[in-house]
């Protein structure tokens, strides 16, 4: 369904991503681990297009995406994205952060939207928050309301980077049983973590990305098994120390 080819990104002259080839089929459930710096984000960021790619395509669907703002928005639409640092608007309250996009880009009236915004609250125990704003939540309130928003727009696929990096360990189950739940809906997901746990039971794929490439793609049974890569064991090995 969505697709990169020889990707390439650079900022200034830093080549972050060196060609990513990558095909992300229906109902994947895709864990992307590599070390701080290596490109992960900034692969995310280009496959939902918030980041322009220096060269190379994306394709959703066998049609490449272009720079039209018209089609960037039908295409950021379909392809959602949740933040480490959950990027809701402060001065909006829970409710009108969901809101937002779907009324704003005319995909719901405002009465359907909120409707719709408090069924999903309501299913993750977060209904009477709805008139709080964003500081008045935990760290994984704020992250669940986040996951609310862009499931509000029917996604096909939901792209998460680092959702649990910024929380308290304590509110990091809640969110990652939301993940969970939103794979069991039949959306496709692209989860970049490090929660080794998490992403054993969740993952039917494994990306390993280091300095801008994709080292290793394959199951989780194969990534434990591999001796013959220095950078995956020893990446591997420090996460157990961790
Ligand atoms: P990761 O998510 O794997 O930690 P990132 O994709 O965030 O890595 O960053 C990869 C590299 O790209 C880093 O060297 C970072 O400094 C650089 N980088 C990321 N975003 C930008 C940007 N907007 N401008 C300049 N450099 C950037
Ligand atoms: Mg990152």
């Amino acid at each position: 369904m969505l697709e990169v080819r020889k990707l390439k990104k650079k900022f200034g002259n830093n080549l972050v991503l060196k060609g990513i080839d990558l095909q992300i089929k229906k109902g994947e459930r895709i864990a992307i681990i590599g070390p701080s710096g290596c490109g992960k984000s900034t692969l995310l960021r280009c496959l939902n297009m918030i980041e322009v790619p220096s060269s190379g395509k994306v394709i959703f669907d066998n049609k490449e995406v272009v720079q039209i703002e018209d089609e960037l928005t039908l295409f950021r639409r379909k392809v959602g994205m949740v933040f480490q640092q959950f990027n809701l608007f402060p001065h909006l309250t829970v409710l009108d952060n969901i809101i937002l996009a779907p009324v704003k880009l005319g995909v719901l009236t405002e009465k359907e939207a909120t409707k719709r915004a408090l069924e999903l609250l309501d299913s993750i125990g977060l209904r009477k928050k709805f008139n709080n704003y964003p500081d008045e939540l935990s760290g994984g309130q704020k992250q669940r309301v986040a996951i609310v928003r862009t499931l509000i727009m029917e996604p096909e696929i939901i792209l998460f980077d680092e959702p649990t990096s910024a929380l308290d360990p304590e509110m990091v189950g809640e969110v990652l049983d939301l993940i969970k739940k939103v794979a069991e809906r039949n959306i496709t997901t692209v989860i970049v973590s490090h929660e080794m746990n998490f992403v054993k039971n969740f993952a039917t794929r494994i990306l390993f990305v280091d300095a801008g490439k994709i080292i290793f793609d394959g199951g989780i049974e194969e990534f434990y098994n591999i001796s013959s890569d220095d950078r995956i064991r020893n990446f591997c090995q420090s996460l157990l120390n961790k």
